[in-house]
């Protein structure tokens, strides 16, 4: 048996999961690696059958270069979008492609944690049977709308605080572990991560971020969720919440926001306040609904989707003085509004200390609302690619016949 392990094959593996496929050459310089290392470990994984070679484009002209490509279905995880009301899934394959989807709403579902739980561990159930047999999954990654605790035991299991949830220094990793294993009779690995801080970290290595030396990520929904990334580092903290930029203080007459503090930006720009302002109600209409009534003429909703993209904008100043990215994503309704609103958010752009606000870029997710599942499903992956030999041994199939 090979022994696929240790650090060379963790940065070839990186490098293929990231591209999907690359020349002998340019995998040696992605990696740092000669030749002859990068030749052996790839006829290790070769015989692994998680990578494969042929004849690819390019190379010098009439002998086409030898293309090292991942195999996406020898190993894969499935990441999870956690929501008050929504739960989405992807089954990420080895290379980044995406294998299947699912998702199932469920407005005012309950927040018990056991029951989020078996929620998953009955959707990864009815994945495993759209899966082919040999499919076999490397681990569980879950994006929560919520403060992850970094340390924690085991790290990366433990929600401190999830205000819309309504949980406090909740080891739902381990819950969720322990469920998986009762319906599936084996151990899966569970890490959880911040919504926005994963969909930045996606954005980042394969949507609108790619080129990008510091980037500010907002994720927009009944809460505001922000990712900062600067040469390729997600900004933390000393306890994981670096970063959670809707509860920068926007108006100290505003609102009480659900953290406590008055005035945080997402009691201006979140999605339930945008709602009320055009006069309907959240649990029935969403911004698409504004949008509508919008174009349809109701003053209410344009008043209430103009005083948000001038919300946002404003809000974003700060964030730009901060942060001096040259990249700045809305993902979620912020998305939407951008598409209309464009110009009034970056308008308000003109008073930072940026010396030109039009050098930086105010885009939309280029992995559209796929950023955080895409995140959540990385975030397993990145485990498993840490240790390869220990990955493809725990990796099961889901299938319980
Ligand atoms: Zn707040």
């Amino acid at each position: 048996m090979t022994v696929i392990d240790g650090r060379g094959v963790t940065r070839v593996l990186r490098a293929l999961h990231a591209a999907g496929s690359m020349s002998r050459s340019d995998l040696g310089s992605a990696t740092g690696l000669n030749r002859s290392t990068v030749a052996s470990l790839v006829a290790e994984l070769v015989e692994a059958g998680i990578v494969e070679e042929g004849a690819g484009a390019g190379g010098t002209v009439g002998r086409p270069s030898l293309m090292v490509s991942a195999v996406p279905d020898s190993l894969a995880v499935i990441g999870w979008d956690l929501r008050v009301d929504s739960s989405s899934a992807v089954v990420e394959g080895f290379g980044g492609r995406i294998l299947h989807r699912w998702r199932k709403d469920h407005r005012r579902g309950s927040t018990d944690p056991y029951e989020v739980a078996a929620r998953v561990v009955t959707g990864s159930s009815e994945i495993a049977e759209e899966l082919p047999d040999h499919v076999i999954i490397a681990g569980i990654g879950c994006a929560m709308p919520g403060v992850i605790d970094p340390g924690g035991e085991p790290p990366r299991t433990t929600i401190h605080r999830a205000p819309s949830l309504g949980w406090v220094d909740v080891p739902f990793g381990v819950i969720l572990g322990e469920a998986m294993r009762e319906r599936f009779g084996a151990h899966v690995p569970v890490l959880l991560g911040n919504d926005a801080k994963l969909g930045a970290m996606a954005e980042w290595t394969r949507g609108a971020g790619r080129d990008s030396r510091a980037m500010v990520f907002v994720s927009g929904d009944v809460g505001i969720g922000g990712g900062v990334i600067v040469e390729g580092e997600l900004l933390t903290g000393a306890s994981g919440y670096a970063g959670e930029i809707g509860h920068l203080r926007f108006d100290p007459e505003g609102p009480v926001c659900r953290c406590g503090a008055r005035g945080c930006w997402e009691t201006a720009i979140g999605i339930n306040t945008i709602v009320r302002s055009a006069g309907m109600d959240p649990v029935a209409a969403g911004i698409t609904d504004v949008m509508r009534a919008s174009t349809q003429g109701d003053a209410a909703s344009a008043n209430a989707l103009a005083n948000a993209a001038r919300a946002v904008g404003q809000g974003l100043a700060s964030v730009v003085n901060l942060v001096n990215p040259d990249t700045v994503v809305l993902a979620g309704h912020l998305a939407e509004l951008l598409g209309t609103y464009k110009h009034t958010i970056v308008e308000e752009l003109r008073f930072t200390l940026s010396r030109d606000s039009t050098h930086i870029d105010v885009v939309k997710p280029e992995l559209g609302a796929d950023s955080i599942v895409i995140g959540a499903a990385e975030l397993a992956f990145e485990r498993a690619l840490s240790s390869p030999a220990r990955a493809l041994a725990e990796a099961v199939s889901l299938r319980t016949e």
